[in-house]
């Protein structure tokens, strides 16, 4: 028996309730195509740290300074996590305590500016993240956020990429505290060495939030914020592909004491020592050959399927993408564009009837608003982790094409094509079994 075996059969025995739900998500995830470019399958060694008894550990503080006894071996993970941490992105210090991507942005903001300090991002609408200065989040409610654009200029060759000229005017004019950037639905490529040019020009400190793509950073696929960026912070989940959880990586370390110190006490209590756990694992994964191999591999996807949407009609914000994740603009498809039926909301549902996960997304100055808007945010993180290539992302993008293709025709019609698409969507998922198989479930018969 596996330990796979062993924890399907305890839960099931001891909660056959929650064993059901947790069996259904895991064939949902087996049987469904995952575009959501901010998840990922996590491997099953991953998963099963996770699942350890470091849950039952209260270990506040750090490593060597904790504020409870019995801490030796969290010591030696949490070390372990930190020295992968480092090792992944080339840096001095990491802090690998954070909840979640937001906990570690909170810490930082906490710790390098005072409540109403002002500082510099990209605004949701553009692609940034809500804890960027959403005005009901703490970066929005308690800081005072300037936003940068997009470039508006149809015309230009950099249409709906970053406007660094701008970036530096509205540094210039504002002088922010800091200057931050990353994104979360972002198609192209950040040039950190211009933000920090910008930023040294005004005194303010730059921070750099690669939730997403700290994966392909990790694995060589795009160009480092070090040592360009004074702080950096990280989801742990996404194309990373670890623990649901977050990091704060920085070369400084009274930046790095200072984080520190926001994070826990400040923020935080006792650390998810499981977690911490599941990222030393993940970080091993992390700097291995087959991981360089995989997110060039998510790279080469994201390329093959933007490329066979705009052969389908559709539009990809900026003409397509650089890394894993392409924003498709539905009004081109659709011939009322923006008056007619094919919204983000519509193909988000359409799609997920037939098996596709994808979120709405607006798209650059989407007339529509943040519940409707006119776009889907697609990312290849996920499938290329069960194995697809670019010819699976061929299909994929045949099967949109002919969802909404379908959804613009009419009801029956949809139904009609929604349910041979969910077929052959079942049978391409069949062909490549999710790296967990049944054990990320309760499904091991
Ligand atoms: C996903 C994301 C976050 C937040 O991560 P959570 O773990 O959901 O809190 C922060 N910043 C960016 C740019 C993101 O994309």
């Amino acid at each position: 028996m596996t330990i796979h075996d062993d924890i399907a059969a305890l839960i099931r025995s001891q909660d056959p309730e929650a064993a059901a739900i947790i069996e259904a998500e895991a064939e949902r995830q087996e049987s469904t195509i995952e575009l959501i470019a901010s998840e990922n399958h996590a491997s099953p060694a991953v998963m099963h740290a996770a699942g350890t008894c470091m849950t039952n550990k209260y270990a506040e503080g750090y490593p060597g300074r904790r504020y409870y006894g019995g801490c030796e071996h969290h010591d030696r993970i949490e070390t372990l996590a930190q020295e992968r941490a480092k090792q992944m992105f080339g840096c001095a210090f990491a802090n690998v305590q954070p909840h979640s991507g937001a906990q570690a942005n909170a810490a930082v903001f906490m710790a390098l500016m005072e409540p109403g300090d002002t500082y510099a991002s990209l605004v949701l609408a553009d692609g940034g993240h809500l804890s960027h200065g959403l005005p009901i989040n703490f970066s929005g409610h308690y800081y005072n956020p300037v936003h940068y654009p997009l470039v508006r200029d149809k015309s230009s060759a950099d249409f709906e990429r970053i406007d660094y000229d701008a970036v530096r005017e509205v540094c210039l004019e504002h002088k922010p505290k800091m200057l931050l950037t990353g994104y979360s639905a972002y198609p192209r490529t950040i040039d950190f060495a211009r933000f920090r040019a910008i930023a040294d020009e005004v005194g303010a400190l730059l921070m750099a939030d690669v939730a997403h793509i700290s994966g392909l950073i990790a694995g060589g696929q795009h160009p480092s914020p070090f040592p360009h960026a004074h702080v950096v912070t990280t989801t742990t989940h996404k194309s990373l592909r670890g623990p649901r959880g977050g990091l704060i990586l920085t070369n400084d370390e009274d930046i790095h004491k200072k984080c520190a110190r926001a994070l826990f006490p400040g923020m935080q209590g006792g650390p998810l020592m499981h977690i911490i756990a599941a990222k030393a694992v993940a970080f091993g994964e992390a700097l291995t050959d087959e991981y360089k191999a995989y997110q060039e591999k998510i790279i080469a996807n994201a390329d093959a399927l933007a490329k066979a949407l705009i052969e389908h009609g559709f539009r990809i914000t900026s003409g397509g993408t650089d890394n894993h994740v392409m924003l498709v603009d539905l009004s081109a498809k659709d011939p009322k564009g923006f008056e007619g039926e094919l919204t983000g909301k519509a193909a988000e549902k359409w799609l997920e009837d037939a098996g596709i996960v994808c979120n709405k997304n607006g798209i650059p100055e989407d007339p529509r608003k943040p519940m409707v808007t006119s776009g889907i945010r697609l990312g290849t993180p996920a499938t290329t982790t069960r194995g697809f290539g670019a010819s699976e992302m061929k299909l994929v993008a045949g099967f949109i094409d002919r969802v909404l293709t379908a959804g613009l025709t009419g009801e029956e019609e949809l139904a009609r094509v929604t349910g041979q698409v969910r077929d052959e969507v079942r049978e391409l998922c069949g062909r490549f079994p999710l790296p967990h198989g049944e054990a990320g479930g309760v499904a091991a018969g």
